[in-house]
């Protein structure tokens, strides 16, 4: 029987091997740097993989990438220290001077400006587009653009790109895609089966899930990866550690009932707020009546725990409704268990991570502290 496409035990059992770690249920943890060969310089044992060197490789975080990989069925995946770490080694890979790149404006801050200004210093120009229309793409490619920068739902206003038309588009120029799905994770969204050809994570997020560990990665197919992985990983050497791979390990193990958690209560609670009078907007494209309903619905299989909203009232007030707040800390983080607030960056936003604490609790929280606005 075969399993390994089934999500669930994926996270739950893959690569799991009791049998080489004397029954163990959790695979071990190599906390080891270097690895030593026979007194032939002949590997230890023939039937498993000789590791050389923990820059180049490691069996715990090899194990978190096969994951990683076969969650976005993509043919092979490498980890790093950082989500920004994985997401600067993709660009620097695929883009050098002389090239274009086209990005969505409101990606994560660190990536807009790591393209906007890092990448304009070695030459490499770049074009912001809002992204909600295929347009957007069409009319600001160049006869020099190499790489197109997405992030779908976007950060601070969650609104979606279009993943298979881009791609389609891309493809057709012999452009290269990348998309950060850490809003999603693979459980809900899959961006190489509409035709992306690179996932980049911030694994610090849900896919840790429990604000314990920093960690990014990309997947794609396996020239490419290969090629970030003797190049940028290996060269600017932002790797992943054992342990932190071990902890991403065992937070994966839930990430499917995670996500059906934050689900369900952010469902409960962006409604709420929708109908609430001193709420003006709420960006969140689980809604019925997100802009982009349709797309998402056709692209996603459902939705996370961030969204953000839009106060009718001053700045003063809102810094207030945040601090009113009891179950929710502040926290500029998200993807962990816990509830946070913080206020965003356009003015009147607050961006909103609904936890996994009772659904009923959460509400009560916001519903107290809304009331409290003058
Ligand atoms: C946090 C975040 C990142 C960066 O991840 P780090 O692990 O903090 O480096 C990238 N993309 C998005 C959307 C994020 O929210």
């Amino acid at each position: 029987m075969c399993f390994e496409d089934n999500d669930e035990f994926i996270c739950t059992h893959l690569g799991d091997e009791e049998e080489m770690h004397h029954g163990a249920v959790i695979p071990p943890l190599f906390q080891t740097s270097l690895y030593v060969l026979d007194n032939t310089d002949k590997p230890v044992n023939s039937k498993v993989k000789q590791y050389v060197y923990g820059r180049s490789g490691n069996p715990t975080v090899d194990l978190l990438e096969k994951k990683i990989a076969a969650l976005e069925r993509a043919e092979d995946a490498k980890c790093f220290s950082s989500g920004m770490a994985a997401i600067s080694s993709a660009l620097l890979a695929f883009l050098s001077a002389g090239d274009h790149a086209v990005c969505v404006r409101n990606a994560y801050d660190p990536a807009r400006i790591f393209i906007g200004e890092y990448l304009a210093g070695l030459g490499i120009e770049a074009t912001f587009v809002k992204g909600d229309r295929i347009e957007d793409f069409e009319s600001s490619i160049r006869g020099n653009t190499r790489l197109i920068y997405l992030e779908s739902p976007v950060s601070q206003i969650f609104t979606l790109q279009d993943l298979g038309a881009v791609a389609k588009l891309a493809r057709s120029k012999g452009i290269k895609t990348v998309v950060d799905n850490s809003w999603a994770t693979p459980i809900f969204q899959k961006p190489c089966e509409l035709g992306i050809d690179l996932v980049v994570h911030s694994l610090s997020k849900y896919m840790g899930g429990h604000s314990d560990v920093i960690a990014g990665a990309v997947a794609g197919n396996h020239a490419d990866i290969d090629k970030l992985a003797g190049r940028e990983r290996s060269l600017l050497g932002g790797i992943l550690g054992p342990f932190e791979a071990w902890l991403l390990i065992r937070g994966i193990r839930t990430l499917p009932v995670r996500m059906r958690q934050h689900q369900h209560n952010a469902l409960k609670i962006s409604r709420y707020l929708s109908e609430h009078k001193r709420v003006r907007k709420v960006n969140y494209p689980g809604l019925q009546e997100h802009p982009q309903y349709e797309l998402g619905m056709r692209q996603m299989k459902g939705y996370s725990g961030l969204m953000s909203i839009e106060l009718d009232a001053e700045e003063k007030e809102i810094a207030s409704f945040i601090r009113r707040l009891r179950l929710f800390k502040r926290g500029v983080s998200w993807g962990g268990f816990e509830s946070l607030a913080v206020q965003g960056v356009y003015p009147g936003l607050v961006r909103l991570a609904i936890g996994l604490e009772d659904v009923d609790s959460i509400l009560e929280d916001i519903d107290s502290s809304l009331a409290g606005l003058g």
